[in-house]
């Protein structure tokens, strides 16, 4: 039987509030509490490798990049771009609302570009995994990811439609939920990119499929935000199964999403207090136990190409 392998990936950012508004002056509870005192003594017990995804604010911060820096031995690091606050035209939004693929090609790469030299500034090497901020990718987006040298894309969100989120036609119907080497002008679509797309794992229901009301119903996303953690292991399960009937003897990978600020109170709409940040990683460990008991490694994302190479 092919080994599965999952990837716990989490959006990293400055701290927000409810309805995602970003706190003012920029702070960063939800990494110096929410990753240094919560997540990483819970994938420690596990002995799980995380993947933080850096947005560039994160980046700009000396503290944030010292924790980081002292962590780089038992996590995986990669890139989050919110274009508003990427040079050249950086600013602090009230709330991060771009899809990159709505810049010009040239903008789009110039964000790309300093967005990855301040992670190479921050940590002497080259980021192997990028995911778009909103899941925002375009037809630009894999090829300037190949010149910049990543080794990995992960903003392909399967069967997800987000044009009733601001971005009308961005929309990832019948992307493969596996691993797949992408076209660069349809990252949806298999083609001949050098980047690997590791989509994060979410599949439809049932329900999703009735015309009009179906589509806007929520997909299951492998995201401990909501739900329960029998959820995600039921998720889980079933991508596995359904991957090695379509690919038998083809590793199978989990993508597992999250952001930093959702396990900290009051810096994302997600968790208002304690009870709620402590379910959300209550059910982040079920997953984790899961992985555990059925001995399926939590690698980064960089690592992804490697087992599809051997
Ligand atoms: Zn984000």
């Amino acid at each position: 039987m092919s080994r599965a392998y999952l990837c716990v990936t989490i959006d990293t950012e400055c701290d927000k509030g409810p309805a995602w508004k970003t706190r003012r002056p920029l702070a960063f509870e939800g990494i110096h509490e929410g990753v240094a005192r919560r997540l990483q003594p819970l994938f420690g017990e596990y002995r799980a490798k995380p993947t933080y995804l850096l947005s560039p604010e994160v980046l700009r911060d000396a503290r944030s990049v010292d924790l980081f820096r002292s962590l780089a031995s038992s996590v995986a690091l990669g890139t989050h771009l919110h274009g508003e606050l990427a040079e050249p035209f950086a600013f602090e939004p009230d709330v991060t609302s771009v899809f990159q693929r709505d810049y010009t090609p040239e903008l789009e790469r110039a964000k790309l570009t300093s967005l990855t030299d301040l992670f190479i500034r921050a940590f002497d090497h080259q980021p192997q995994a990028f995911r778009a901020g909103r899941f925002g990718i375009g037809p630009s987006t894999i090829g300037i990811l190949e010149d910049l040298g990543y080794s990995v894309e992960s903003s392909v969100t399967p069967s997800v439609d987000w044009t009733s989120s601001g971005a009308p036609g961005l929309h990832f119907d019948g992307a493969p939920t596996q691993p797949y080497h992408p076209d660069r002008r349809e990252p949806a679509r298999p083609g001949d990119a050098h980047v690997l797309e590791v989509p994060v794992t979410i599949r439809a229901r049932l329900c999703n499929a009735i015309p009009l009301v179906g589509r806007r119903l929520e997909r299951r996303w492998l995201r401990p935000t909501r739900g329960t953690g029998r959820d995600l292991v039921r998720l889980a399960e079933d991508e596995i199964a359904e991957a090695r009937r379509h690919a038998p003897g083809r590793p199978v990978v989990l993508t597992a999403m999250f952001h930093n600020v959702e396990v900290v109170p009051g810096t994302s709409p997600y968790a208002a207090n304690e009870a709620e940040a402590h379910a959300i990683l209550g059910r982040l460990g079920e997953l984790l136990a899961f992985a555990r008991r059925e001995d399926i490694a939590t690698i980064g994302l960089g690592d992804v190409p490697e087992i599809f190479a051997r």
